[in-house]
This record gives structure tokens, C-alpha cells and sequence, in this order.
């Protein structure tokens, strides 16, 4: 692996430890993980240890608060060695744990997340619905008050990490059915998978990330106290919707992974593989194409890294982190399937490592929301930057 300069010293250190770690102990499981879409329990308890479940979290409730940056620079390589392990990361890093840390009272903070930095709980994150996906904010599932706490009613699709979470942070409607409003109707609740009347019902059978977990879950009069609630009962769309900011750059790495993962087994090939008397790489034709499948990785790094960078440093907006998601996650469909192409017929063959790259980096253009929603919020960022201009 090259050194990447535009690191620190730490940062690259930390790095190259995801990148041993997924050569080791990813790469060897990746393929029969995939075959038979088994979860990658095995090395959950490995990732604990090296504390990438708690990358985000600050010390105090046992993170390694490592920052942003250092984060999606781990998880790329994560993603390198196996894109399914790094979504199982990037969700229950940037989704629950930061709901939790960003909106959750003290004791809701010392309640959970230790236990999910240690990686002794895993979380998930229930927004989407069988009728509500770009939009949200039309959801059906409901809560409603049950003396101090609430009874829940509904089901949620495609939960990733679904049955083997242990903490699902979950938006249902609070409004009440007379009186619908819409985006400010909805809560957030922290749900644990053992609160009677909480279901896992189908696991998906998914044509890429096949070792990632995909189930819907049901909720049936499942009764939560009080402290179940995430801050205000009306705001919980709005938290998720935030939360994804750091979601969106977690799904940009593991694109990137994954197109670095491509890009590399392609130049490998193209350096073995003869026809017409010599290496296919020295065709021009050929070269070219991995000139572009390069740049385009380190330019999808590097937006990646400035929209990390801007939230380090306190600059966060979702505009840089959608523009991350949509680049890097395009990068990787357009890169994998490229590499396809060098492969020839054998890059269609399960025997070569390029048709699962393709299979994995596809969905990274369609949750944590859709290419083209990227682009709704990238242009309504432009809009209000003109209007507040004058
Ligand atoms: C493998 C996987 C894992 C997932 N994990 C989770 C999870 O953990 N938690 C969770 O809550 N959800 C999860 N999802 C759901 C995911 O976030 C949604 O699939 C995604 O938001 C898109 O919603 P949809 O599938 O309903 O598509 P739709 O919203 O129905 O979109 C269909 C098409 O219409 C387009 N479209 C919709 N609205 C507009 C618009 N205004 N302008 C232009 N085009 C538009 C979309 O871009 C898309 O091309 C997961 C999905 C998958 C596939």
C-alpha cells in the first residue's frame, strides 16, 4: 500500500492497520461470506478489540475518538478487504452511535454507548418502509402514548445489521392519525431487539453486500418506556436526516474501497494476461482506461477527505458530504464495472474477484439515499447559498 502523504504519521498508521486487518482476516472470508450470505460474526469480536466500533465516540463513554477523517481512511480499507464488514461499521458508527451522542440526554449517552464503543452491542437504524424510502417523511409506523411511555405499531424494511443488532434506533409517527405533519411528526427511539413485541421478519437475498445482514422488522404493540425516546418527539426525522451526514461519507469510503479494491486486481491482470503476443496493459487502448480508473479513485479520495476534513474541523454541511457520496459511489460503479471489461470474459466468472466488486459497489449509489436525492441536496445547498447572497 503507498503511504498517503496528505495523512499524518497516526492517521496512516492507523490505516495501515485496517489495511493488514482486512488483508488477514477479510480477504481469506470474503468470498465464501458472499456465497453463502453468512454474517461475518467471526471478526466482529476482532473489530471490537481493535476498537473500530467506537472510532467516533469520545473517550469518555470508551471511544477512540479518532475524527472523522481517520475514520473514513480505516474504513476504505475495511471496504478493501470486504465491503460488507465496512457497511456493518459504517452504520453502527455514524448512525445510532452519533444520534445517540448528538441528541440522547447524559444518561441515555452512559446508558448505551460504552457498551456499543466496546462493540458489546451492535446498532442499526430504522428509517426506511415498504411505501417510504426517498421520502421519508411519509412513513407509517407509529408510537403512541401509553401513559409516560408509548406503544409502537408498524414495519420497517431493509435494516441493516438487522437481526444480529442488538439496538435499533427507529422513527415512527407521533403525530396523531387526525393530524398528520408531515417531517414534524416523527420521533426517534432507541429500541433494544429484546423488548418484547420487536420481530425480525425476512432477511433479503441481496445481489451484492451479501454478508451484510438486510431483514425488515416488525413492531407489534411493543410497549417503550420514556426513556426509550431520543430527545423531542417531533424531531426525529430531523435527527436521522443529520445523522446521515456522516453516514453518506462512511458509504463514500467504502465505494472507495471497493474501487481501489477493483482498480488494483485490474492492473494485476492487465499485466499477466497476453494476447496478440504481449501484455494487454501495453495495448493503449487498455492503458488509458486504467489512467482514468486511477484518477477518478484518488479524486473521489480526495473530495472524500475534504468533506472528513470540514467536519473535523467543525465545518460540517451535507452538501460536501453528498457531493462525497455521489462521486464516490458512482466512481465505484463506473471503476468495478470497467474493470470487468479488462478482465474479459473472465471478469463475468465468479472465480475472479471483479463481478463481486461490481455487485457490492452498486448499492452504494442507492441507500443512505439515492444518487439522484445527492443531487436534489446538492442543488437546493446552491440555491439557499444564492439566496442568502441577496
Ligand atoms: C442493501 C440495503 C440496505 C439498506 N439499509 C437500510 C438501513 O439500514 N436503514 C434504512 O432505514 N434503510 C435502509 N435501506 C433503504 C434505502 O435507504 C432506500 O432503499 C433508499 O433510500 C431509496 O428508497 P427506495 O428504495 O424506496 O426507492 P424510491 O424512493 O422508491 O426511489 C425509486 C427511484 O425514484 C427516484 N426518486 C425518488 N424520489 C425522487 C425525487 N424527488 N427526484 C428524483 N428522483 C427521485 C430514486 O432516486 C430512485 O431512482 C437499505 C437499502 C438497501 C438496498
Amino acid at each position: 500500500m503507498n503511504r498517503d502523504f496528505t495523512l499524518t504519521e497516526e492517521q496512516e498508521q492507523i490505516r495501515e492497520l485496517a489495511r493488514d486487518f482486512a488483508e488477514r482476516e477479510l480477504r481469506p472470508r470474503a468470498v465464501e461470506w458472499d456465497e453463502k450470505q453468512a454474517f461475518h460474526s467471526e471478526v466482529m469480536p476482532m473489530l471490537a478489540e481493535l476498537g473500530f466500533l467506537g472510532m467516533l465516540l469520545p473517550e469518555e463513554y470508551d471511544g477512540l475518538d479518532l475524527g472523522m477523517l481517520t475514520y473514513l481512511a480505516a474504513l476504505e480499507q475495511i471496504s478493501w478487504g470486504d465491503a460488507s464488514v465496512a457497511i456493518t461499521l459504517s452504520v453502527h458508527n455514524s448512525l445510532p452511535t452519533q444520534m445517540i451522542l448528538k441528541y440522547g440526554s447524559e444518561e441515555q449517552r452512559r446508558k448505551w454507548l460504552p457498551a456499543m464503543a466496546r462493540g458489546e452491542l451492535l446498532g442499526a437504524f430504522a428509517l426506511s418502509e415498504a411505501g417510504a424510502g426517498s421520502d421519508a417523511a411519509s412513513l407509517k409506523a407509529r408510537a403512541e402514548r401509553d401513559g409516560d411511555g408509548w406503544v409502537v405499531n408498524g414495519e420497517k424494511m431493509w435494516v441493516t445489521n438487522g437481526s444480529a443488532a442488538n439496538v435499533l434506533l427507529v422513527m415512527v409517527r407521533t403525530d396523531a392519525p387526525g393530524e398528520r405533519r408531515g417531517a414534524h411528526g416523527i420521533g426517534a427511539f432507541i429500541v433494544p431487539t429484546d423488548t418484547p413485541g420487536y420481530e425480525v421478519g425476512k432477511k433479503e437475498d441481496k445481489t451484492g453486500l451479501r454478508s451484510s445482514e438486510t431483514v425488515s422488522v416488525a413492531f407489534n404493540d411493543m410497549r417503550l418506556g420514556p426513556e426509550a425516546l431520543l430527545g423531542e418527539p417531533d424531531k426525529g426525522l430531523i435527527y436521522a436526516l443529520s445523522s446521515l451526514e456522516g453516514g453518506r461519507m462512511g458509504v463514500g469510503a467504502q465505494a472507495v474501497g471497493i474501487a481501489q479494491a477493483a482498480l488494483e486486481h485490474a492492473v494485476a491482470y492487465a499485466g499477466e494476461r497476453e494476447q496478440f503476443g504481449q501484455p494487454i496493459k501495453d495495448f493503449e487502448g487498455l492503458a488509458f482506461k486504467l489512467a482514468d480508473m486511477a484518477t477518478r479513485v484518488e479524486a473521489s479520495r480526495g473530495l472524500l477527505h475534504k468533506a472528513a476534513r470540514a467536519w473535523d474541523g467543525g465545518q460540517a454541511g451535507m452538501k460536501l458530504s453528498s457531493m462525497a457520496k455521489l462521486f464516490c459511489s458512482e466512481t465505484a460503479v463506473w471503476v468495478t464495472s470497467q474493470a470487468i471489461n479488462i478482465f474479459g470474459g473472465y471478469g463475468f466468472m465468479r472465480d475472479y474477484p471483479v463481478e463481486k466488486l461490481f455487485r457490492d459497489a452498486k448499492v452504494t449509489e442507492i441507500y443512505e439515499g439515492t444518487s439522484e436525492i445527492q443531487r436534489l441536496v446538492i442543488a437546493r445547498s446552491l440555491y439557499e447559498e444564492r439566496a442568502a447572497k441577496g
